[in-house]
């Protein structure tokens, strides 16, 4: 019996993160933020002061870095930067590991060693697609751009900025283009993915919605 692989992809900004760490809880497994593997791909090349466009210098970096998840938590080298990778310059920085095919196909390997060893539920851009393809249960998780501006200016404020609507909303274009765009693991919804669009509802709702989806297909009936 293959060990479960719960994946949810879809843009950014829809609530992946949200609700796959509370859909993993739900169901018992863990879950696994495959964006922060990029991400600490980025950290670690900014604080070493590598150039983010030498996609060699990238490779060498995800090749010797030792990465961990551990109940839903990102290491890198044992430190836990699980917030670290969320600061706006890696954001800003992530598209190069992100586009280097070196390093997806490491970060790739890793991904795949993680759902070999424990249940998890998954999420990113290519889960479904290119990393699990053969996972019983996939989700495509969307929101309107609209409605993703909408939550990030809210986040936003709550950090005290004053973003402006269009501005946030012309980035999210900008990300999905560069997401959908690429040529390696590029952003797609899986044939067998089960889409749920999440404009309008609470993160909740969305995961009550999974859950009844993913007990039925993972046979988890307790
Ligand atoms: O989801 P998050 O914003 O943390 O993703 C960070 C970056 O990593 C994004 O640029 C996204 O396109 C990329 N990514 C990816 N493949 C994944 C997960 C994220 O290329 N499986």
């Amino acid at each position: 019996m293959p060990i479960d692989v719960v994946t949810i992809d879809g843009p950014a900004g829809a609530g992946k993160s949200s609700v796959a760490r509370a859909l993993a809880q739900r169901l018992g497994l863990e879950f696994l933020n495959t964006g922060a593997t990029y991400r600490a791909v980025a950290l670690k090349a900014l604080r070493d002061k590598r150039d983010l466009e030498d996609e060699d210098a990238l490779v060498e970096i995800a090749r010797k870095m030792k990465l961990e998840s551990i109940e839903g938590r990102t290491y890198l080298d044992g430190e836990d930067v699980t917030d670290a990778v969320r600061d706006p310059i890696v954001s800003r920085s992530v598209r190069y590991p992100a586009n280097a095919p070196g390093v997806r196909a490491l970060m790739v390997q890793w991904q795949r060693a993680v759902g070999l060893v424990k249940p998890i539920v998954t999420e990113g851009r290519d889960q479904g697609t290119a990393v699990f393809p053969d996972a019983r249960c996939k989700f495509y998780l969307d929101a309107s751009p609209e409605e993703r501006a909408k939550r990030r200016v809210h986040e936003l404020q709550l950090r005290g900025e004053s973003p402006n609507f269009n501005d946030v909303l012309a980035q999210i274009n900008e990300r999905d283009k560069l997401d959908s765009e690429r040529a390696v693991g590029p952003l797609c919804q899986p044939a067998d993915a089960v889409r749920v669009n999440s404009d309008g509802k609470s993160i909740d709702d969305v995961v009550n919605e999974m859950e009844k989806i993913a007990r039925q297909k993972l046979a988890i009936f307790s």
